[in-house]
């Protein structure tokens, strides 16, 4: 088990409609040495491979992805949500339907920020179906940049994002792959 799981296991509670709530580590709390781990994670996995900015989705992986960018020599930016429809055209925006509060956003990234040269890499605390995910690499395609890659923390495995992302083929790297979780019981089983 390596020590997002670990952690995971001791201070993560599952808890019905298919929630994993890590606030203490991940979304409230943040754990900045885990996060530091995470980083550097990531950095072995992603070695050799081009990237030059990290992109992310407000608010939980803003925190996750400045400190894994400490290990990539990268800036961030992450797509803002609003609720505006008067959007100029500066903006590459997509929609997102948010797993948690079932709604959907609207995602922006100034035009200022993303440009075709760009070779990204994608950070985000968790991955259920895939609607965050595609909505940054619609932004990205928009800008005419490149994904070089997505960092996900925490991959539910029971939901069909990561499949859908991996279909697309891009290079998706979860540090934590959970296959089952019980509410009743706390049980959480990772992939191998
Ligand atoms: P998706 O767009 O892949 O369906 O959902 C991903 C987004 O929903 C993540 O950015 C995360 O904020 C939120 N999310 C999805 N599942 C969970 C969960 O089990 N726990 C928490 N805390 N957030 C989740």
């Amino acid at each position: 088990m390596n020590c997002l799981e670990e952690r995971i296991v001791k201070d993560g509670v599952v808890k019905e409609g298919n929630i994993l709530k890590v606030d203490s580590f991940l979304n409230h709390q943040l754990d900045v040495e885990l996060f530091d781990e995470m980083g550097k994670e990531w950095a072995r996995r992603f070695e050799g491979v081009e990237i030059n900015k990290i992109l992310t989705i407000e608010a939980s992986g803003i925190g996750i992805a400045c400190v894994a960018a400490r290990h990539f020599n990268a800036p961030v930016v992450f797509a803002k949500k609003s609720h505006s429809i008067n959007l100029d055209g500066e903006m590459y925006t997509a929609e997102v339907e948010s797993f948690t509060h079932k709604n959907k956003n609207m995602v922006i990234v100034s035009k200022k920020f993303l440009n075709e040269n760009d070779k990204i890499l994608i950070i985000d605390d968790f991955l259920a179906n895939g609607c965050a995910l595609q909505g940054l690499i619609s932004i990205i395609n928009q800008a005419g940049a490149t994904v070089s890659g997505i960092g996900i923390a925490i991959e539910k495995g029971f939901q069909n994002g990561g499949q859908i992302i991996r279909n697309m083929g891009y290079r998706l790297e979860s540090l934590a792959i959970v296959d089952e979780m019980d509410a009743k019981s706390g049980n959480i089983i990772f992939r191998k």
